[in-house]
């Protein structure tokens, strides 16, 4: 229906620093994404819904990278590389939005007026907070979302 899909997985989870293992459950939300429908997914029920929740599932496997260890108390050394990366892709995404626009504009109109920087800067800073809050789900709430079985000993 609204093409959101909150579930729980689980699946290994494994201390890059300090060798840790245990099984994890990560509650996560997968929003479908706004790409044309491949032809073939849409004879599928619910074909919505199905990416929905393959997009949780990316999402949970993502939150495992952000936990912090229970034994060693650090982070996946690529978690930090991974935000770098959705900063980036952010900027990356909103600089080409704010281009296109930009451009755009000119081009329909033949000349540059003063509207189109202001209309192309918030075209720009939208793209950019909309990559960016997309990706950011991987982090929030890691602690409420993620639960460890508890270390046998
Ligand atoms: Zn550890």
């Amino acid at each position: 229906m609204s093409g959101e899909y909150t579930g729980e997985f689980s699946g290994p989870y494994e201390c890059r620093r300090c060798g840790f293992e245990t099984q994890a459950t990560v509650r996560a939300t997968g929003r479908r994404t706004w790409t044309p429908r491949a032809p073939h997914e849409s004879s599928e029920r619910g074909a919505g819904a199905e990416s929905a929740d393959a997009v949780a599932e990316v999402v949970a496997s993502r939150t495992l990278m952000f936990v912090r260890c229970p034994r060693c108390h650090r982070r996946d050394p690529s978690a930090f590389i991974y935000q770098l990366q959705v900063i980036l892709g952010a900027l990356l995404a909103g600089g080409g939005a704010f281009a296109l626009s930009f451009l755009g504009m000119i081009k329909l109109a033949s000349g540059v007026s003063s509207y189109m920087l202001p209309v192309a800067l918030v075209a720009g800073a939208t793209t950019c907070l909309g990559v960016w809050w997309t990706y950011r789900r991987a982090w929030v709430a890691v602690d409420d979302r993620v639960r460890l079985s508890s270390p046998e000993s």
